[in-house]
């Protein structure tokens, strides 16, 4: 439905094909498929709330490059390259977005700063999101292959307010850690009050 966006070549060390075939190297079949979602979603939000299709097709597709890394290498990347030790206390679900960024810089060789903080934030969100972070953010959410029953509402949300849906994906994941008595990462306490208060 979308034109696929052509990458320039000068920012950007890869075409679209490129980063495809290394994405389909690095990711189960099963997450293959949803990066792939992800990019759908994010550029038709792109093309409603007005942001830059191939940043949009590059985050989404890159959201979660480095979700199925193991707990050791992150543990090891964390105690050596000044991230806040406190990640050691946490875990995959907060490692994937936080040190995402410098397994895609060091593997990929990609240094849009845009794309890097749309990455950091895709899980927690983050106070005063830009355009495209809020993006990858929903359309991690809303992507044609998720099938929980919230999703129904949050697409209708993603299609008359962007910001409306970043609130409706943090409230509900909040509710959703609360009720199995899961710790909230205090970014997303962050993300919560920022909203909270606009
Ligand atoms: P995914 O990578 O496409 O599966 O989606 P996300 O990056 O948005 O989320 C990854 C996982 O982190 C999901 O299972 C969320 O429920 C979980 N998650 C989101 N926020 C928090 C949090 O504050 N604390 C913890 N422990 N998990 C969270
Ligand atoms: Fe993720
Ligand atoms: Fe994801």
């Amino acid at each position: 439905m979308f034109m696929t966006p052509i990458y320039p070549t000068d920012a950007y060390p890869f075409s679209r094909a490129e980063l495809i075939e290394k994405l389909k190297a690095k990711l189960s079949p099963h997450r293959f498929q949803h990066v792939l979602g992800v990019e759908q979603a994010a550029l038709e939000l792109a093309e409603r709330y007005g942001a830059n299709p191939v940043q949009a097709s590059i985050a989404g597709l890159c959201h979660d490059y480095a979700k199925e890394i193991g707990d050791d290498d992150y543990r090891k990347v964390i105690m050596t390259q000044q991230f806040d030790l406190d990640l050691l206390n946490w875990n995959n679900n907060v490692w994937h977005g936080y040190v995402g960024p410098y397994f895609i810089e060091t593997e990929l060789g990609l240094h849009d700063p845009a794309i890097l903080q749309a990455v950091h934030s895709h899980t927690m969100g983050r106070p005063k999101m830009s355009t495209l972070e809020q993006i990858i953010f929903v359309a991690d959410y809303i992507e044609p292959g998720r099938d929980f029953p919230e999703v129904v509402r949050a697409r209708e949300v993603a299609k008359s307010d962007l910001s409306d849906a970043v609130m409706l994906e943090v409230t509900n994941t909040i509710d959703y850690l609360v009720t199995r008595k899961i710790p909230i990462y205090p970014d997303l306490i962050l993300t919560f009050n920022d909203w909270a208060k606009k």
